[in-house]
């Protein structure tokens, strides 16, 4: 199954499709999602999140578009390489077999071969997952240059396979005039014929709409895009994404996809599902929690984050309101910015600007007994505000942001030196970790051993592993070898945690991460 996209970008193309996923997998159907970006890049890793908001992290290292994280926790299950494919993917392999003279004699061009590795790719992220369906989410929208061998490599399959085989969901949007209050549907065929024009009939309409959609106007788009009135699927703004799948069912969309694709349906489980939007709607406490970053004028970049803070505030009955404090703003006016919050959260970042901010960030919160909460830099660096606060080695750094500091508490691992590329360079994915059993994380987990995603170049230094542990920094989960500290905490405030990964990726709706369930509740009883 294939979504596109049309008229804009940003109508949430990514939760459609992790909705379709999700739909499927509660009628019994096995699932898996793709991503295709039609970029030239390689992969998310180098991508700016200012355009592209965060870059998400899978268990096997790749560095993605965060529909994938969207796509991880509608499923509930673990994607990988084969789920996320960029145009510079594509190009590579090919490249690489014509280099390998794997097409002697021949032309290599866009059709056939680079269509037949969009094509052999899509069949792989299906082979690979052994699922029944793969919902592919073409990025972009309809009429961009970059797009055209991906419709066509569609166009492609829906010759060579079996009409039950392929479907295609065409998400569009149905703006409203702000004169006149009209929901307008031109747009909406408009972007159906560029789709037409590249050889493609979508089976599904998605009308993505500020308002609902009358009944009349469905039948305009039905008539005027020819797909049948009940495959005109309305989707208007809502207050939550995790509704998504929920309105997309009250219209009959799983019932209708698979009758479609020609496959059985079972009776539907969506019920812890329904259960914890219940508890979004419902929470009646709120806890104000602070992000000091670098990005937050840019919500996306940090959305698993948010995500994340979303289920376990809804595992606890909590609401959860963040404070977006950026952290050159601490440097300008000092903690006063930081007041009125009952958590601080540093999450993970690149680059110097603001670095001084977040340090101050770390030293208010730990001073206060503010529960804290470091995420990868936000770890480094409350080893940072330690290091200079507790121990008193004043200009103690990173070595990523003062290589020449007498204190290089955080450095680069023995491997990374010397390592001049960019691209995919970093620690990345999963990685094990053994907990001390007598931490503040180990009862927060409830297990020794864990396995956590990472993206990072540093690392706590080894050197001054006693001073920190006897100036009263616990490293309380270490790499199973013991080279590697993962976490750190200090066991006399009230809930000051920093990890060395990104707990934020692992976090779905019905079974959030233990650890932001930690630190919220220890920001919901530190403010009440
Ligand atoms: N810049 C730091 C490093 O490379 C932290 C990375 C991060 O926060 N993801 O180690």
């Amino acid at each position: 199954m294939f979504v596109t996209g049309g008229v804009i970008s940003g109508l949430g193309k990514g939760v459609v499709t992790a909705s379709l996923g999700c739909l499927l997998k509660a009628r019994g159907v096995p699932v898996t999602l793709q991503k295709i970006d039609p970029y030239l890049n390689m992969d998310a890793g180098t991508m700016n999140p200012y355009e592209h908001g965060e870059v998400f992290v899978t268990w096997d290292g790749l560095e993605t578009d965060l529909d994938v994280g969207h796509y991880e926790r509608f499923l509930g299950q673990n994607l990988g390489r084969a789920n996320y494919l960029t145009t510079g993917q594509v190009y590579w392999s090919v490249i690489e077999r014509e280099r390998g003279g794997e097409y002697l004699g021949h032309t290599v061009q866009v059709i056939p071969h680079i269509t037949n590795e969009i094509k052999r790719r899509v069949r792989e992220a299906l082979q690979t997952s052994g699922a029944e369906v793969v919902v592919v989410e073409v990025g972009g929208t309809v009429g961009d240059i970059e797009g055209l061998p991906y419709l066509e490599a569609i166009r492609q399959l829906q010759d060579e396979l079996p009409q039950e085989d392929v479907a295609v969901v065409h998400l569009a949007y149905v703006p409203v005039l702000s004169t006149t209050g009209e929901l307008k549907t031109k747009p909406t065929q408009h972007s159906v014929k560029e789709l037409r024009t590249a050889g493609i009939q979508p089976d599904f309409v998605v009308a993505r709409s500020p308002t609902e959609l009358p009944r009349p106007l469905r039948d305009k788009i039905a008539l005027f895009c020819d797909v049948s009135p009940d495959h005109v699927i309305a989707c208007a703004d809502l207050p939550s994404i995790y509704e998504v799948p929920l309105a997309l069912r009250e219209e009959g969309l799983d019932v209708k996809l698979l009758h479609r694709l020609g496959l059985q349906a079972q009776a539907e489980d969506l019920r812890a599902w329904e259960a914890f939007v219940a508890k979004l709607r419902t929470a009646d406490r709120t806890t104000r929690i602070g992000i000091v970053g670098k990005y937050v004028e840019l919500h996306d970049a940090y959305l698993s984050i948010l995500e994340a803070l979303h289920h376990a505030g809804a595992a606890l009955g909590l609401g959860v309101e963040v404070a977006w404090i950026p952290s050159a703003r601490v440097e300008q006016e000092g903690e006063s910015a930081l007041h009125g919050v009952s958590g601080i959260l540093v999450p993970g970042g690149f680059g110097e600007r603001g670095i001084e901010g977040k340090i101050a960030a770390v030293s208010y919160a730990r001073r206060m007994r503010i529960p804290f909460f470091g995420i990868c830099l936000g770890m480094q660096l409350a080893v940072v505000a330690f290091a200079r606060d507790v121990l008193g080695w004043r200009n103690a750094h990173s070595t990523e942001f003062a290589p020449g500091t007498p204190y290089p508490v955080i450095d680069l691992l023995p491997d990374q030196h010397g390592v001049k590329a960019k691209g995919g360079t970093m620690r990345l994915g999963e990685y094990p970790a053994v907990l001390d059993p007598h931490s503040l994380v180990f009862s927060t987990y409830g297990r020794r051993e864990i396995a956590e995603r990472h993206r990072h170049r540093f690392e706590f230094n080894p050197l001054y592993f006693e001073d920190f542990a006897s100036a009263g920094l616990k490293a309380s989960a270490l790499s199973p070898d013991g080279r590697l500290v993962e976490a750190v905490e200090d066991p006399r405030h009230p809930w000051f945690v920093g990890v060395q990964y990104h707990p934020e990726f692992t976090s779905r709706p019905t079974a959030p991460h233990p650890l932001f369930v930690g630190f919220l509740r220890a920001c919901s009883s530190s403010c009440s």
